[in-house]
This record gives C-alpha cells, sequence and structure tokens, in this order.
C-alpha cells in the first residue's frame, strides 16, 4: 500500500478507486488504519475543487444527522458568536416569550441551532437596510414579505400618512382619499370595482363568499403549492390519493371537504371542472411565490377559457404579484383577465390592508352596486355579509393612495404590459441580473442551489433538498455578513437596492458558502452531474409540508457518498 490514509479516503470519496479494490484493502488494513479511515469517509474530511475529469464538482449537502465532530464544532463557534452579536434580541424574546405569541417562532427549529432560532428585534429601518437593537445594521432583502417595493420610510408613503394622522383618525365616514384611491386602483388594475379589507387573508376569504353567493355553489378549487392565507375556507392540504385534508389541529375536515386542490399547471386535472358541478369558484396564485418557477401562462390561459365556458368565477390571488411584476400584476403580465382579484401587500404601503376588486356582476354583491340617489332605484336585494372595522382606515388609505399615486405616476401606460413603461419592469430586470450572476456562479463552483425569481420576488432553492442544516446555516451566515432575509424564504429587491447594495449581496452570499465548503458541509458526490441542475424541483412534495423538520419526517440516513459501498464497509465495523 503506498497511498496514505488520507489519500485512500478521498478516492474512496471521489469513486476513483474500484470498490472491489476498497474491500480488499480494508481486509488488509490494521484495525487502528481501518477505523482511520473510516472516520475521514464518515465526518467528510475532504475538501474537492474539481473533478477527476477535471469538470466542475456538483456539491451534497451534509445531512443534519451525518454532522462530524468538526462540524459541531465549527457550529458550536458560529452559535457562540452569534449570541454575542444578537444579545439584546435574544434576551427580549428569552424575556416575552412568556407572554408574546408568534407562530413562526417554532418555524424550522432544528435543535443544533436551537440557541440562534429567533427572529430579530428591529429597531429601525430606511431604503434598503434594517436596524436591530444590538446596532447591527443589514442590508434587508426579506422584503417585508412583499410589501414594501420602494424600500423603507419610502418619503412619499411617509408624508402622506403623518398628514393623515395630523386629520385625526375617523373611522365610519369616508375620506375623500377613498374615492381617490379606489379610481387609481381600478384604472391601473383594470377591475371595475373596489373593495378595501383588513389583511390579504380577509381579502381571500371574503372573495370565496363572494363567488359561493353568486354561484350559490359550495366548492373552491384551488392548486397544490399556492398559499391563500390561513382562513378556514382555503386552508387545507391534499393526501396521497388527492383527498383534501385539515392540515393542522383546530382546522375542520368539514372545511376541508369544501376544497378541491389540483395539480397546478396540469390540464387533465381541469377535468373536474367540468365533472363537477358544485364548484363556486377557482382561486389561483397565478405563480406561486413558493415555487416561482413555475409560470405555466398556457395552462392559466386554458383556465380561463374553461371558467368562462362553464360560467365559474375565476379569482386570481395577486397578494405579491399584483402591482410587481407590472402595474396591472400577473393579469397584466400575462393578459388574463380574472373576474376578481385579491391583493394586499405592496398596496398598503407598510400599514395593514387587503383589497379585492373585480366586475360588477359579483362586487355588487357586496353593496347592492349602483343606483341613484334620486330617484326610485335602489340595491341590489341579493347581498352578503363584508365588514371590518379598520377596512377604511384612513392612515391605511392614505398609505395605499400614497402607493397608487406613485405606481401611475412611474408608469406611461396603464394596463398592459405590452410597451409599457414602469418602474417595475427595472426592478425586475435588475432582480433577473442577480439571480442569473448568482445562479451561474452556484455552477460554476457546484453549490446544489438555484435562485428562482418572478418580478423582483426571488428564492434560493437548495436543489433536493428541504430544510436542512446546511441551508439554515446558510442563512445564519448572511446575516453575519450582513444581509437580512425571511425564514419563510422569500426574498424581494425593492427600488431602494443600489448596484452597491447588490455587489454587497453577492459578496454576502458567496461568502456565507464559500465558508460552508470549507468547513465540508458541502461534499462531493461524484454520482451527480450537470443533471442536478436539470431536476431542480423534484422535492416539490417535501417542499409542501413544512410542518415537520427533515429530520422527523426521514428515515435515519446512510453515507450519502454511496449506499452500497457503505454497507458494505459497515461489515468492517464490527
Ligand atoms: N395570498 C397570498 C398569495 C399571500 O402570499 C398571502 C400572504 N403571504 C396571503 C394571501 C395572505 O395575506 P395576509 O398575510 O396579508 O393576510
Amino acid at each position: 500500500m503506498t497511498d496514505s490514509i488520507d489519500e485512500i479516503a478521498r478516492k474512496i470519496v471521489a469513486r476513483t478507486i474500484e470498490k472491489s479494490a476498497v474491500l480488499e484493502l480494508l481486509k488488509v488494513l490494521s484495525d487502528s488504519d481501518r477505523a482511520a479511515l473510516l472516520a475521514l469517509i464518515k465526518s467528510r474530511q475532504l475538501t474537492h475543487t474539481t473533478t477527476q475529469d477535471g469538470k466542475p464538482p456538483v456539491y451534497e449537502m451534509v445531512d443534519q444527522r451525518d454532522l462530524s465532530a468538526d462540524q459541531l464544532r465549527f457550529i458550536e463557534t458560529l452559535v457562540a458568536k452569534l449570541v454575542q452579536r444578537y444579545k439584546k434580541s435574544r434576551t427580549a424574546i428569552a424575556e416575552h416569550q412568556v407572554r408574546f405569541v408568534d407562530q413562526r417562532r417554532a418555524f424550522h427549529l432544528i435543535r443544533d441551532l436551537k440557541k440562534m432560532h429567533f427572529q430579530i428585534t428591529y429597531e429601525s429601518a430606511d431604503g434598503a437596510y434594517v436596524q436591530d437593537l444590538d446596532g447591527n445594521r443589514y442590508i434587508d432583502i426579506s422584503g417585508d414579505m412583499g410589501v414594501n417595493i420602494f424600500g423603507h420610510r419610502y418619503q412619499p408613503v411617509v408624508d402622506a400618512i403623518k398628514k393623515s394622522l395630523d386629520r385625526g383618525i375617523p373611522l365610519a365616514g369616508y375620506s375623500e382619499q377613498i374615492f381617490e384611491a379606489s379610481k387609481l386602483f381600478s384604472e391601473i388594475t383594470g377591475h371595475e370595482r373596489v373593495l378595501f379589507t383588513q389583511s390579504g387573508t380577509e381579502a381571500v376569504m371574503f372573495a370565496m363568499r363572494i363567488a359561493r353567493a353568486a354561484t350559490g355553489k359550495q366548492k373552491i378549487v384551488l392548486f397544490d403549492g399556492s398559499y391563500h392565507g390561513l382562513s378556514d375556507v382555503v386552508f387545507a392540504s391534499r393526501d396521497l390519493e388527492g383527498h383534501s385534508v385539515a392540515p393542522a389541529p383546530g382546522l375542520l375536515q368539514e372545511f376541508a371537504d369544501q376544497i378541491i386542490i389540483l395539480e397546478y399547471g396540469d390540464s387533465d386535472a381541469l377535468q373536474t371542472l367540468r365533472d363537477d358541478d358544485d364548484i363556486a369558484c377557482v382561486l389561483v396564485e397565478p405563480v406561486q411565490s413558493r415555487f416561482p418557477f413555475r409560470q405555466p401562462v398556457d395552462f392559466l390561459r386554458e383556465l380561463r377559457v374553461l371558467t368562462s365556458e362553464l360560467d365559474i368565477p375565476l379569482v386570481f390571488d395577486e397578494m405579491i404579484t399584483g402591482f410587481r411584476v407590472c402595474p396591472a400584476g400577473a393579469q397584466g403580465r400575462f393578459d388574463i383577465a380574472a373576474d376578481m382579484a385579491t391583493y394586499g401587500k405592496i398596496v398598503g404601503g407598510g400599514m395593514p390592508t387587503g383589497v379585492i376588486a373585480g366586475s360588477p356582476r359579483y362586487m355588487d354583491l357586496v353593496d347592492g352596486g349602483v343606483w341613484n340617489l334620486d330617484d326610485d332605484s335602489m340595491p341590489k336585494s341579493r347581498r352578503t355579509g363584508m365588514a371590518g372595522t379598520h377596512s377604511q382606515n384612513p392612515l391605511k388609505i392614505a398609505a395605499v393612495h400614497a402607493v397608487l399615486s406613485e405606481i401611475q405616476g412611474r408608469s406611461e401606460s396603464g394596463v398592459s404590459c405590452e410597451n409599457c413603461h414602469c418602474f417595475q419592469k427595472e426592478l425586475n430586470v435588475k432582480t433577473e441580473n442577480l439571480a442569473s450572476e448568482l445562479n451561474t456562479y452556484f455552477r460554476f463552483s457546484g453549490f446544489p442551489i438555484q435562485i428562482d425569481c418572478f418580478g423582483s420576488l426571488f428564492r434560493f432553492r437548495f436543489v433536493g433538498r428541504f430544510w436542512g442544516i446546511v441551508e439554515a446555516l446558510f442563512f445564519h451566515l448572511l446575516r453575519l455578513n450582513g444581509v437580512e432575509t425571511n425564514i419563510q424564504g422569500n426574498c424581494f429587491l425593492t427600488t431602494a437596492h443600489t448596484e452597491g447594495d447588490i455587489r454587497e449581496v453577492v459578496r454576502a452570499v458567496k461568502t456565507s458558502l464559500e465558508t460552508l465548503r470549507d468547513e465540508n458541509f458541502f461534499f462531493l458526490d461524484t454520482l451527480a452531474s450537470e443533471e442536478t441542475f436539470a431536476t431542480i424541483g423534484v422535492d416539490d412534495e417535501m417542499a409542501n409540508d413544512d410542518t415537520n423538520s427533515v429530520s422527523e419526517r426521514r428515515p435515519p440516513n446512510v453515507l450519502q457518498i454511496d449506499h452500497q459501498l457503505d454497507m458494505d464497509l459497515a461489515e468492517f465495523q464490527a
């Protein structure tokens, strides 16, 4: 034997040595050498820069159940550093969790990172930056879950809210701005009538009620992978046989029974619309924020034609796409007119709001439609119930008005995306360029990661994995390197992000990944090839299920280098 143990381990991991030769070799090794070799392989203490044939490597990610002593030490040191850095934020949540309730706190929790698993407490936000209680400043790509498209403290919005505040907050009557805001909304989106709600969830919930009132039917059709808020009327998951089930305690199966979840983008699935005569509505998130790479435009067009033919109201949930991908949202971008659409986020300028917009055929079911004050005309008698104390709160309407004025002022043509000059186009290109630069870097460096984007929304997708320790560490390191994201995964650029900010984001992403690679959290997967990138999306099913941590769902792992070889090696461990 001429090679060192280290060299043999390297060859085994890189699969440049025959398995039979390995087995022979193991027989002649001393017990201590054999143990050392196995430990080396298991702990992935190998750094690879190129594969045998000189192509860029394609890395696999370490599983949290396979962490080596060195990796655990790295985590411990990192956690200690982060604990110091976010001292005040950490103390605040540790102290106040007794009273303060927030569902996100337990989301994506991984035991080894528990000490660091909390939201940062912000102190202030300005432009593209947020600052925390400990005085750390970050470039914010969390985009406030898709809200502040002009960045933080955008002056026209701040001014509008301050001005409104100075006039008091009367809630019962209307404000002049609500009329002006409705007009702007209608002009920009092309929808004739507009209703303000208190949140996006509420907008979707009420839109479903309007659809049921209009059709007299019960069932809501929606699509796998979409998110429409957490109201009982649209919150269900799909079991392996395609049945809708109540996904969490407190949700009733009776509600889930009224929801039909179809495969998104699958034309065959639409046969259900013909077969079931109790469908009140089809609700669609045109490009799902969790899967922005799915952009099934032809499917959406087919859906529009079919729902028109069957006279089923089609509702676009434009909560994230609305005013983002084009002034008229996904409907404008794809040139598809929905019967109703739901909005929120951007249009509220940071204030809580939702909006339902649509044709009089549906919206009149809320207020009886248009009638004259001076003749015998009366509101339509068929009306459904819908109200909210803060639906028309003047502070938020002032913000809505400011945002809509800005959007209209910054675009040359309104409703259609073709030949329109709007700031969104520029922002979308800025985001596409960022995604493209980083995707090239990932591909060249072998990181099994892909950024998907739609408009100014983008997401890091760890290929073939759904939320493991490597992804969690990556986001911690990003924060340490000065970039703030959101644990839920959606990232956004805003008009406030300068080219300099974007350079910083690129730098932080690269530094964070290279740290993880150097600490062997990525290891060379010699079975993988360029196809890894072509098969992006293989884990969609897992990605849909974000209620459990990876370790709770998957069986114990074996070495990922080569399962068979690993089993054979195991024989020698006894
Ligand atoms: N629909 C979609 C597509 C959303 O993304 C969201 C929020 N992320 C909602 C509905 C619910 O909106 P809100 O959180 O304002 O209630």
